[in-house]
């Protein structure tokens, strides 16, 4: 196993793996240990390029500095991905080989599932290193994270209306969904419950049909992939991947309200500032979608895992949100320039407490 140190400013610790005996391809980015031990995801990605790889892990580590910051977590930021199919290229020597990797940094980074990887993924890398989260209930761990990221961003769905719309009242009230996976399953269930109708698109039919399901074919219909960007709705939810508010999306938008679990949902943060020219309220992704980090972080703490202490956490996600949306008023940013001030803030403060 080969580990290679990457010089990257602004980050404390970027490490490339080569393992051509699994063919493990991985990196490790730890962004800021300021508030704490770095916590975040494995993605497993077919990134095209080492480049693009590393363009990804660096933006999601630094996506989870803020995330946890802005949640008060006691944790700094870091993310890992491993280049590779996750339906094709998956094997117990590979992820062994992860654990390996995550415990060659002493506890410095604690790794989690993400997008491409499942909690089986995490069990075999923690056959190799005690720094793992999101391990099965049964073990003692805090299980899977979305069910807490979708209380939060129903939370901070309902904080956006109240904002835009001046009710909370989910009743007929339209909301596009992008992306029916994991988080947004859940999220489905708490809208629909309180009334919303739903208009869902997947790039996987299967996905699209089990939420249909789940909604009894009620306040429910279904829209092609492409065509989520122009339905007329008060909330556009974006639960799939990220990128997707850019130049060719934000003049198609037909909503009050972008707020969903996606990370990294701006192509760029002027896209924010487009979104508010446009006088679309945006729920900056690190602050609605960060009740699954609160829950693994509640993990973590010395009493262990407790999930009535997790919900209660994970409940303020609302109040985030609308300190966010009211900073963004007050100073005239657009409200992802809201959050990553607060970031910062807090980060300092930080750092100003350790000096
Ligand atoms: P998931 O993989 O279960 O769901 C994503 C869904 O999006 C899949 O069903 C996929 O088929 C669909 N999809 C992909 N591309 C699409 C496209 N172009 N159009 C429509 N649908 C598309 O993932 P998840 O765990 O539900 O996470 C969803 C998003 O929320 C990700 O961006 C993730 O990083 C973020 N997030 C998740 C959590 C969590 O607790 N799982 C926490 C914070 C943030």
């Amino acid at each position: 196993m080969k580990i290679t140190e990457i010089s990257f400013e602004g980050y404390e610790k970027v490490v490339r793996c080569d393992d051509p005996e699994s063919g493990l391809k991985a990196i490790i980015s730890v962004h800021d240990t300021t508030l704490g031990p770095a916590l975040g995801g494995l993605r497993m990605w077919p990134y095209l390029s080492d480049q693009e790889a590393l363009t990804d892990v660096n933006r999601l580590s630094q996506g989870m500095t803020y995330k946890s910051a802005v949640a008060g977590t006691g944790l700094g930021g870091g993310k890992s991905i491993i280049i590779g199919n996750s339906k094709t290229d998956k094997s117990e020597a590979l992820f062994r080989a992860m654990g390996r990797f995550v415990d060659s940094l002493k506890g410095l980074y604690t790794t989690a599932e993400d997008v491409g990887t499942s909690v089986q993924d995490i069990v075999l890398i923690g056959k190799e290193t005690k720094h793992v989260t999101g391990l099965p209930r049964s073990m003692g761990s805090s299980g899977d994270p979305s069910p807490y990221t979708a209380i939060g961003v129903h939370l901070g769905i309902k904080a956006c209306l109240a904002k835009k719309l001046g009710t909370t009242d989910l009743k007929g009230v339209r909301i596009a969904i992008q992306g029916c996976g994991n988080v947004a399953r859940y999220l489905c269930e708490h809208l629909h419950a309180e009334g919303a109708e739903l208009i869902l698109t997947d790039i996987v039919q299967e996905k699209v049909q089990l939420v249909v399901d789940a909604c009894k074919g009620e306040r429910v219909s279904i829209v092609a992939p492409e065509e989520i960007y122009d339905v007329e709705c008060e909330v556009f939810a974006p639960c799939a991947l990220g990128a997707i508010i850019n130049d060719d999306t934000v003049p198609r938008l037909n909503c009050n309200i972008v707020a969903g679990a996606a990370n990294n949902v701006l192509l760029t943060e002027e896209h924010g500032d487009r979104l508010r020219e446009r006088g679309i309220v945006y729920a900056p992704d690190f602050v609605i979608n960060a009740g699954g980090i609160i829950n693994v972080s509640v993990e973590l703490e010395p009493a262990g895992y407790n999930e009535a202490r997790a919900i209660d956490k994970v409940n303020n996600i609302d109040d985030a949100v609308r300190d966010i949306l009211d900073t963004s008023d007050e100073e005239n940013i657009a409200t992802n320039r809201a959050a990553i001030l607060l970031a910062e803030r807090k980060l300092a403060e930080g750092r100003k407490a350790k000096a």
